[in-house]
């Protein structure tokens, strides 16, 4: 079990359509990582993107916010139909520090498979519906920034464009450092 590193706004992951999960043998540690960073990080959701790993695969956990709720495992899913808007304050462990009134639909027909590859579809509404719609989102390349209009972006923008710069600059740095590496 380890604490993988979130890479940041500006890393050219998060910008990728992830990849279907096809071998899902040797999926199990590198979950419970994903996990013991989510927690570590105080997030309630992750994407696989957001620690470097193209892969079309999420986790959820709201148990704190609703006790019959438990960790989630969200592996190639689709959302199959909309309904509804609402609008949340949303905030990204990509995009630290900022939180953006994101509107997304209220509820969700969500299909998907587990870890042994069990295929589901199930109706999701309220926090997990919404948490479902930034994860997905992550593994389609989006993210909140390019969901809300102009005056809240610009609000933001000084806090977005140093995260950008500094996630270049560390992009950077180790690809220089890894040429060292032998
Ligand atoms: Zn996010």
């Amino acid at each position: 079990m380890s604490v993988l590193d979130v890479v940041n706004y500006g890393d050219p992951i998060l910008r990728k359509k992830c990849k279907q999960v096809t071998d899902f043998s040797n999926l199990t540690s590198f979950i419970e990582d994903m996990f013991d960073t989510m927690y570590e990080e105080e997030g309630i959701g992750l994407a696989a993107n957001q620690v470097g790993v193209d892969m079309n695969m999420f986790i959820i956990d709201i148990a704190h916010t609703d006790e019959k709720e438990f960790p989630r495992i969200f592996i190639n899913g689709a959302i199959t139909k909309l309904e509804g808007e609402s609008t949340f304050s949303e905030g990204c462990l990509s995009i630290p520090q900022v939180a953006l009134e994101v509107i997304r639909p209220e509820t969700i027909l969500f299909k998907y498979q587990d870890i042994n590859q069990k295929w589901h579809e199930e109706k999701f509404y309220g926090l997990l519906s919404r948490a479902i719609q930034h994860e997905m989102d992550h593994l389609n390349g989006v993210l909140i920034i390019d969901l809300v209009d102009e005056i809240q972006k610009a609000k933001v923008q000084k806090e977005v464009n140093k995260i950008k710069s500094d996630s270049i600059s560390r992009i950077k740095k180790n690809s220089s450092d890894k040429r060292f590496v032998l």
